[in-house]
């Protein structure tokens, strides 16, 4: 039998139609990688790390595949070129990012994926739609659940959800 990982991933956007640009991503990552069991809501979120670029539409999913974390890694990367994604500023305003924030409960530190993804306890626009979908997940290294590390956050940059019309 094939054997099946569980991975959270966290789109983020903030160039051209945001909506549309989590959607196609989300479209994609079915096609690429697997099973997506379960999305949170969209949020808005203030840039983190470089002020002065437009909000961000930040969105959790959680996926079922049968690839490694390198291989998800590398689909994904496919999937931010395919998208558009221009790599040539670091933290500048992009089509699509897309951050492996957990696989299985591995821990991994290698020159190319650090996870769980290293930011996750800073991160409000991370934690928030995580404690959506997982808020009882351990984070594997620090052996807290998403919600206490929420609980315990001090970012103060402003996430919001967003109530999305979806169009077919
Ligand atoms: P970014 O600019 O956020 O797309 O990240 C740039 C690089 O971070 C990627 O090329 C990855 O090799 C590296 N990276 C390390 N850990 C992770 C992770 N958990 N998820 C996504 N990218 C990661």
């Amino acid at each position: 039998m094939m054997t099946e990982h569980t991975a959270y991933l966290l789109l983020g956007t903030n160039l051209g139609n945001r909506s549309e640009n989590l959607s196609k991503a989300t479209a994609a990552i079915r096609m690429f990688l697997g099973r997506v069991e379960s999305q949170s809501h969209i949020y808005e979120t203030e840039p983190w790390g470089k002020p002065h670029q437009p909000n961000f539409y930040n969105q959790a999913i959680k996926v079922v595949t049968p690839c490694s974390p390198l291989e998800t890694l590398h689909l994904m990367k496919q999937v931010e070129f395919l998208l558009g994604r221009d790599n040539s500023e670091k933290w500048a305003p992009r089509v699509i990012d897309i951050d492996i924030l957990f696989f299985d409960e591995l821990a991994i530190e290698s020159p190319v994926l650090t996870v769980p993804h290293a930011h996750i306890a800073q991160r409000r626009f991370t934690l928030d739609p995580m404690s959506e979908i997982a808020p009882d997940l351990v984070h594997p290294v620090l052996n807290k659940t998403i919600k206490e590390l929420a609980d315990a956050c001090t970012d103060t940059l402003a996430v919001q959800m967003v109530d999305v019309v979806y169009q077919f």
